[in-house]
């Protein structure tokens, strides 16, 4: 099972099992989100989908 991981720094978003300790898109030491779908809303987990409602969030500066 991948989950969804989401750059804080750019918003970018990959689906891998662990996340990258650098972000491939922007290329900083960026903390990755986990946006990872858990409730049956949006698939559920296993899924492999990402929630909406974790996108929506502003990135945390
Ligand atoms: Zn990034």
């Amino acid at each position: 099972m991948k989950n969804s991981w989401k750059c804080n720094q750019c918003g970018y978003i990959l689906q891998q099992n662990i996340p990258p300790a650098k972000c491939p898109s922007c290329q900083k030491d960026c903390t990755f989100i986990d946006v990872s779908c858990y409730t049956p809303d949006c698939g559920g987990p296993g899924s492999g989908n990402i929630d909406p409602q974790l996108i929506k969030k502003e990135p945390e500066r």
